[in-house]
């Protein structure tokens, strides 16, 4: 894991003063890089019969479409407001400063379905368990959220309580 910690970027004061950003660009560029984290993302969830992995936009679009391939599953996109083309279920969550919301197709999602949720950094966790809700609202069962980085001095997981969390790095 050391490995792929290596092939992370971390930038100082991105996007603004403060936030050391984990850029995951130069993991995926990195044939090896991506094939071991995508490989080590498919191995946790093999006997789990997923049906459905969500992606969160944007930097989780990167891994859940491949994690899904990989898991012989569907995905499902969440998308930020005003993206998706047609009736949507929202929600929103907050922000360090005021709010956001997150859209799903309304049918997406098929009551009984086994959804995983994949993004690349769990942070504090407000996204993904907005995207959770989202998920438990459209009547799927979450078997679980994944993300490739896990920011664990901010808690996230604290923030999701009673679900699965695996995350492939901490930090
Ligand atoms: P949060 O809702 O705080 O868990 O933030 C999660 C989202 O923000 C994830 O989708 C990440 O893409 C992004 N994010 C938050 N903090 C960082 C960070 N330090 N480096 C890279 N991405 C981050």
């Amino acid at each position: 894991m050391n490995e792929l910690k290596a092939m992370i970027r971390e930038v100082p004061d991105f996007p603004k003063p403060g936030i050391n950003f984990y850029d995951i660009t130069t993991l995926l560029k990195n044939p090896s890089g991506l094939k071991k984290t995508l490989d080590a993302l498919k191995e946790r969830y093999k006997g789990s019969q997923i049906d459905t992995v969500v992606g969160i936009e944007a930097r989780g679009f990167f891994f859940a479409p491949a994690v899904a391939y990989a898991l012989g599953a569907g995905f499902v996109p969440v998308r930020k407001p005003g993206k998706l083309p047609y009736r949507t279920k929202q929600m929103e969550y907050e922000l360090e400063y005021g709010t956001d919301r997150l859209e799903i197709h309304e049918d997406a999602i098929q009551p009984g379905q086994r959804v995983l949720i994949v993004d690349d950094v769990l942070a504090t966790g407000g996204t993904a368990r907005a995207v959770a809700e989202l998920v438990g609202q459209s009547g799927g069962r979450l078997e679980g959220l994944s993300f490739v980085i896990e920011l664990d001095f901010l808690k996230g997981r604290e923030r999701l309580p009673g679900h699965d969390i695996f995350s492939l790095l901490h930090y």
